[in-house]
C-alpha cells in the first residue's frame, strides 16, 4: 500500500504527527494509501517555508513568474492522462470527466500565464500641478487553499495559479479523500523550477486547517466545500484578520419552461444531475417543470438515467462511477429513503445497484424522484449523490418563488425557447452563475466562478479578474516633480486640481 506524504519546502516531507488516514479506490472499496495528517507544527513547517520563499518570489520579474505557468501548463498537458487516473482511482469519477476537470484547471493557468498583463495597474498624468498618480497591486505573503474532494484538480487551480503568478507563496490542504494528485502538481511544479517553498503541500483533516486559519503568517485563506466548514473558515479567518473567500454548497436548480425542447432538457438534466454521480457543485439536483411540460419530461429523464452505465471509472463503457467513499453512499442512499417516505415518487431507483466484479464497490444507481416537494429533506438538503428530484409548479412566478427561497445560490439554469423570458430570468434570479439553455454555467477562467447567498462567505469570487484582486493589495502612488519655473510652498489643504 502507497504511503503518502506532505510537499514542503520542494520535497516530500513525513510530518511529526504520526497521524494518518486511509484513502480509499471508491470502485473496489479497497484502502489504497494511507495519508499523513498533519499536526499544528507539521502545518507551521509548511507555513515556514512558505514564509522564507515570499521575499525572492515577490521579487522574481513578472515574466519569469509567467514562464513557470506556461512549463506547468506544457507538463500537465503531457501529462494529463496521469493526473486523471490518479483522480479517477481515488474519487471514482469516470476518467472521462477527470480529463474534462484537468482541462478546466488548466484554463485557469492559461489565464495566469497573462500575470504581466493581469497585473498593470493605472496611471492619471497630471491629477494637479505637477502631479501624477498611479495605482499598482502587490501580493500578500502566505496564501492558504483548503479544498474539497470532488475536483481534486481543478478546485485547487482556482487558487494556486493565481496566487503563486501574483506573487504570493502557497500552503495547499486538499482534501484527504483524494490527496495524490495535489503531490504530482507538487512534483510538476518543481520541475518547472518553481523555487522551493513556493508551493507546499500539507494533508489533514480539522486540525490542520484550524492552525491555518489562525496562523499568523497566513494572510489569506481560500476555502471550498460545504457550507458549514465554509461558515466556520470565514468567522475564523476572518476573526484573525485575514483576507477570507469561503464558497459553500449548492442545490441547484433547472427551469423547464413549458415551450422548451424536451429532449434538449432532459439531456441536460441527465448530465448534470448524474454527471461524476452527483459529486459537483454546479450538479443540477432539482428540475422545476413549469406547466404542460411536466408529464412528457419526466418521460424523457426517465427512459436516459434507465440507460446510463453504472461501473468502474477506468472502464471506458461507464458513464457514472461510484460515490467516495461507502459512508457517502449510504448517507445518499439514506436520502432516497426518505424521499420514499416523504412522499415522493421514486421514478427510478439506483439503490441495491451491484456492479458486476466490483460488488464492495461504493456504487448507487441513478435514482430520480417525480412531484417533490419543498418541504421534503431532498429538496431541503445537499445530498451530492445521483439523485434528480422533479418539482411540477404551475407558473413561472412558482417557479421564481421557489429560486427566490433557496438558501443557496450557486448555479442556476433556465431551458426555454422564449429569450425574452430567459432575459428576465437572468437579470432578476439570485444566483452567482446563470445558464440558459446551458444546465452547468461554470464560468470560463477569465471571469470569476462563485455564487451568491449560502453559496459564497466573503465578496470574491474565485480566478478571474477577483482572482487577482482577492491575492494582491492595492496601493496608489501620488506622485509631485516640480516644475523649477513655478515651485513655491503652499499651505492649503492638498485639494485636485490646480
Ligand atoms: P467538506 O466541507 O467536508 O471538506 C472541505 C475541506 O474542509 C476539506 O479539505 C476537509 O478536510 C476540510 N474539513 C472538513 N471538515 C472540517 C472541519 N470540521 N473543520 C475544518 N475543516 C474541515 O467538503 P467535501 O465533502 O470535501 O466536498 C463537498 C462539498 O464541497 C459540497 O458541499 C459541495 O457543494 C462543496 N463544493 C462547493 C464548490 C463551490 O464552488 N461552491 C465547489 C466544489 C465543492
Amino acid at each position: 500500500m502507497r504511503s503518502l506524504r506532505h510537499w514542503v519546502d520542494g520535497k516530500e516531507w513525513q510530518g511529526t504527527s504520526g497521524r494518518a488516514g486511509d484513502v480509499f479506490e471508491p470502485a473496489t472499496g479497497q484502502v489504497a494509501a494511507r495519508v499523513p495528517l498533519a499536526s499544528s507544527a507539521d502545518v507551521d513547517a509548511g507555513v515556514d517555508a512558505a514564509s522564507r520563499a515570499f521575499d525572492e518570489w515577490r521579487e522574481t520579474p513578472l515574466g519569469r513568474r509567467a514562464r513557470v505557468m506556461f512549463a506547468f501548463r506544457d507538463l500537465a498537458e503531457r501529462h494529463k492522462d496521469d493526473l486523471a487516473r490518479t483522480v479517477s482511482a481515488e474519487h471514482g469519477k469516470v476518467v472521462a470527466d477527470a480529463l474534462g476537470e484537468v482541462a478546466r484547471g488548466l484554463e485557469v493557468v492559461e489565464f495566469a500565464c497573462g500575470i504581466p498583463h493581469l497585473l498593470k495597474g493605472a496611471h492619471s498624468e497630471q491629477v494637479s500641478t505637477d502631479t501624477d498618480v498611479h495605482s499598482l497591486r502587490q501580493p500578500l505573503g502566505v496564501c492558504a487553499g483548503i479544498t474539497p474532494f470532488n475536483f481534486p484538480v481543478m478546485v485547487p487551480m482556482w487558487m494556486w495559479p493565481m496566487a503563486v503568478a501574483c506573487g504570493n507563496t502557497f500552503v495547499l490542504k486538499p482534501s484527504e479523500r483524494d490527496p495524490s494528485a495535489s503531490m504530482l502538481v507538487a512534483e510538476w511544479l518543481a520541475d518547472t523550477g518553481l523555487p522551493e517553498g513556493v508551493f507546499n503541500v500539507v494533508h489533514g483533516d480539522r486540525e490542520a486547517v484550524d492552525r491555518l486559519l489562525t496562523h499568523p503568517d497566513v494572510r489569506a485563506v481560500s476555502f471550498v466545500g460545504s457550507t458549514p466548514i465554509a461558515r466556520h473558515v470565514y468567522e475564523t479567518a476572518a476573526g484573525a484578520g485575514k483576507r477570507v473567500q469561503a464558497l459553500g454548497g449548492a442545490k441547484n436548480h433547472m427551469v423547464v419552461l413549458p415551450d422548451a425542447d424536451i429532449d434538449v432538457a432532459a439531456d441536460a438534466a441527465v448530465s448534470a444531475g448524474y454527471g461524476s454521480a452527483g459529486e459537483r457543485c454546479m450538479a443540477i439536483s432539482i428540475v422545476v417543470a413549469v406547466g404542460s411540460i411536466a408529464d412528457a419530461l419526466v418521460d424523457a429523464i426517465r427512459a436516459r438515467t434507465g440507460a446510463l452505465v453504472v461501473g468502474p471509472g477506468d472502464d471506458p463503457a461507464s458513464e457514472m462511477g461510484p460515490l467516495v467513499t461507502v459512508a457517502h453512499r449510504d448517507r445518499v442512499a439514506g436520502y432516497v429513503d426518505a424521499g420514499v417516505g416523504e412522499g415522493a415518487q421514486l421514478v427510478v431507483d439506483g439503490r441495491g445497484l451491484v456492479v458486476d466484479g466490483h460488488a464492495d464497490g461504493f456504487f448507487l444507481g441513478p435514482c430520480l424522484f417525480d412531484r417533490v416537494t419543498p418541504q421534503m429533506s431532498i429538496y431541503r438538503d445537499e445530498i451530492f449523490g445521483p439523485v434528480l428530484s422533479v418539482v411540477r409548479v404551475d407558473t413561472y412566478d412558482d417557479a421564481a418563488h421557489l429560486l427566490s427561497e433557496n438558501p443557496y445560490a450557486n448555479g442556476v439554469a433556465i431551458f426555454t425557447r422564449d429569450g425574452g423570458a430567459a432575459r428576465r430570468f437572468e437579470r432578476e434570479v439570485d444566483a452567482g452563475m446563470v445558464g440558459v439553455n446551458v444546465p452547468i454555467p461554470v464560468p470560463m477562467a477569465y471571469y470569476s466562478f462563485g455564487g451568491w447567498k449560502q453559496s459564497l462567505f466573503g465578496d470574491t469570487h474565485v480566478h478571474g479578474p477577483e482572482g487577482v484582486h482577492f491575492y494582491t493589495r492595492a496601493k496608489v502612488i501620488t506622485t509631485r516633480w516640480s516644475d523649477p519655473a513655478t515651485r513655491g510652498p503652499d499651505l492649503g489643504f492638498p485639494t485636485t486640481h490646480e
